[in-house]
């Protein structure tokens, strides 16, 4: 505690930490990772936080084990490795037809994570408004917070996970400023069509806002297709494209991501993730040129590979008696609890780890207004298809 000396012989004890930082719990994945891990140590099975218990490809480890015995130990430019920065343009060019300069409008950071706060940071102003589809990957809430904005939320409903155009209409107004689109979509898997982007994309150009799109999942779309806002007319001057190595490469641990965006958005991001972070790792960074240079064979590998483990999952649960939203990408399962049990998301969740020892999220931690999630779980199943296996005998038992 420190003591307030302007004080006086009145002198009251002031809190410790900002009111900032009361603005948010702790993140109730990591929660659950960390209660698993008390309650069972390596034999409980993690199904809540999105990370895979498989190996990384072979030719990353070797590349970044080169990286290191080559001396590649020192700090790398502020925004990142020029091969890497290369290797995300070829990639956006290749992939999606986009026209990418890496010297000027790509930026590393310590994965999609810091990429995200530091590009709020870098063009919000205190007041600005930011719209957000709920449910939603936790970190955006606290993201808006920390940049001084304000988040107003657009609900997706299940079980297709659509929003309502005018909901959406409405939640836009000369205050908002950005317009945070997560595609394909944690929690729910979806993936947003062409004909949604664009009314997104028409607002964006009517309101003068920036689209600041988190693709991480890009390569992990079992129906539909990905469509990256920023191909859209009008929108590449006002989008920022936010990626990472972490899911398509099965290194969350490594933590590099990167934002693309036009050159005077870029370089505000540069200077907030400078001061932020300095830079990502520099050995994976190296590294990570090599992840984007992989062949096309391995992203169809990836994704048979995540099809398998998503029907797996999908089997699972309907036989245990959830009700599941189908994802049509990313790698996560929204189960509805309401057959199963009358508990609560919480409860229930906490139940699992006690009686079957399996982590899940709450629902209601993807969304602000919690009760909208409160008969939901989220299912990750980023997993060895031995784990999935050892999982359904835990959750069938549960019946
Ligand atoms: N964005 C989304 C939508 C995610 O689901 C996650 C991780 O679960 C991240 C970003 C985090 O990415 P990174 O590991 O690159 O920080």
């Amino acid at each position: 505690m420190t003591l307030d000396s302007t004080q006086g012989a009145e002198a009251r004890v002031r809190d410790p930490f900002s009111s900032l930082s009361t603005r948010f719990t702790e993140s109730v994945i990591r929660e659950m990772t960390r209660l698993i891990l008390a309650a069972h140590g390596d034999q409980g099975i993690n199904l809540a936080q999105g990370f895979p218990d498989f190996a990384a490809p072979e030719a990353i480890k070797e590349a970044a084990c080169a990286a290191i015995r080559g001396d590649v130990n020192q700090y790398a430019i502020t925004w990142g490795n020029a091969d890497l920065r290369h290797a995300v343009a070829a990639q956006m060019g290749r992939l999606h037809g986009l026209d990418v300069d890496p010297e000027r409008e790509v930026t590393v950071c310590c994965g999609a994570t810091e990429t995200m706060v530091a590009t709020l940071l870098a063009v919000l102003e205190r007041g600005d408004e930011v719209v957000i589809f709920e449910p939603f990957y936790e970190n955006y809430g606290p993201d808006c917070l920390i940049s001084g904005a304000t988040p107003r939320y657009v609900p997706l409903r299940p079980p297709a996970w659509d929003f309502d155009p005018d909901e959406l209409r409405a939640a836009f107004s000369p205050r908002t400023r950005a317009v945070i689109v997560n595609t394909p979509h944690n929690p729910t898997g979806k993936v947003f069509s062409r004909a949604e982007l664009e009314l997104i994309a028409e607002l964006c150009r009517r309101f003068d806002v920036l689209a600041v799109t988190d693709e991480i999942y890009e390569h992990l779309v079992y129906a539909g297709q990905h469509v990256p806002i920023a191909t859209l007319p009008g929108m590449r001057e006002r989008t920022v494209t936010v990626n990472g190595l972490s899911k398509t490469y099965s290194v969350t641990g490594w933590r590099v991501g990167y934002a693309v965006a036009p050159a005077a958005i870029t370089d505000a991001l540069r200077k907030v993730h400078d001061f932020l972070t300095v830079g990502a790792a520099a050995p994976l960074q190296v590294a990570g040129a090599a992840a984007l240079r992989l062949p096309d064979s391995y992203y169809q590998n990836l994704l048979a590979g995540y099809r398998e483990r998503r029907q797996h999952m999908l089997d699972t649960l309907d036989r245990a008696g959830f009700r599941a939203y189908p994802p049509d990408g990313a790698y996560y399962v929204m189960a509805g609890i309401e057959d199963l049990t009358d508990e609560d998301d919480v409860g229930f969740s906490r139940r699992l780890i006690a009686d079957a020892a399996v982590a899940v999220v709450p629902g209601s931690s993807f969304y602000a207004e919690p009760e909208l999630g409160r008969r939901m779980v989220r299912f990750a199943f980023p997993k060895r298809m031995a784990t999935l296996e050892a999982a359904r005998e835990r959750l069938l038992a549960l019946r």
